[in-house]
């Protein structure tokens, strides 16, 4: 599954780019560009790529897929890496990530959260958790509807080892400009909407290569993006 294609050639070039176009979106909307993380989505890619991408200052990095995440967290320990799962978590796999990951970006139901906080290891700090909103309300798509997000958001914030951060989207890709912003905006206005006591919401995980400029104008702080900084992947 690992692409063991070289690491890409223009790699540096790719991740000043990126972090240009980041500067550029967040200015337009008088925004810091600290304010916005790049996480470096490394799903099929090889650890040695990752640490290419680490030695050009990324410090985020997410995956999709237990299997193909555990041996490339391993094998880049000593760089200290801030790792997210950002994929479909199922009930089985719960475990590895509550060890091995800082955040999860896709969690939609509370029993994924119950797991999640009972198996995080006491001596780790609490695991940051985002909920997946499906925010267009797709048939085929993961994601809390926006309609029970405020309960969940409430159960999932009471968990003990979990830090509840804010929302993440993966909106259909839309030719149109104004409904990408509009799915962006919603879900923004959504994070709003949580009133959580006790809780600062921060975080809003939305933007992905080809759409993460709009989505930085609309309020995004994690920006997740792989085939920008990594090429095409190959084929599953
Ligand atoms: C693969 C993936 C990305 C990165 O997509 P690109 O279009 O390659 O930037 C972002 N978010 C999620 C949830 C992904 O699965």
């Amino acid at each position: 599954m690992t692409n063991m294609l070289m690491v890409p050639q223009n790699l540096a070039e790719n991740v000043r780019a990126v972090r240009e176009r980041i500067a550029r979106a967040a200015a337009r909307c008088g925004r810091d560009s600290d304010s916005v993380t790049l996480l470096a989505v490394g799903k099929t890619h090889s650890a040695d790529t990752l640490r290419a991408a680490a030695a050009c200052g990324l410090e985020h990095f997410g995956e999709s897929y237990v299997k193909e995440a555990l041996p490339k967290i391993e094998t880049l320990r000593g760089l200290e890496l801030t790792w997210h799962f950002i994929g479909q978590l199922q009930a089985n796999k719960t475990r590895p990530v509550a060890e091995h990951f800082h955040w999860v970006h896709g969690v939609d139901r509370l029993r994924i959260a119950q797991r999640l906080s009972e198996q995080r290891p006491v001596h780790a700090p609490p695991l940051n958790v985002c909920l997946q909103v499906n925010v267009a309300g797709e048939a085929t798509k993961g994601g809390v509807t926006p309609e029970a997000l405020p309960e969940l958001a409430a159960a999932v914030a009471a968990l003990p080892r979990l830090t509840l951060r804010g929302l993440m989207c993966i909106p259909p890709p839309e030719e149109d400009e104004a409904r990408q912003r509009h799915w962006f905006a919603e879900t923004a206005r959504l994070m709003r909407s949580l009133h959580l006591p006790g809780i600062t919401l921060d975080t809003l995980s939305m933007g992905m290569s080809n759409d993460f400029e709009v989505a930085i104008e609309e309020g995004a702080t994690i920006v997740r993006v792989g085939t920008a900084l990594f090429g095409p992947r190959a084929a599953k």
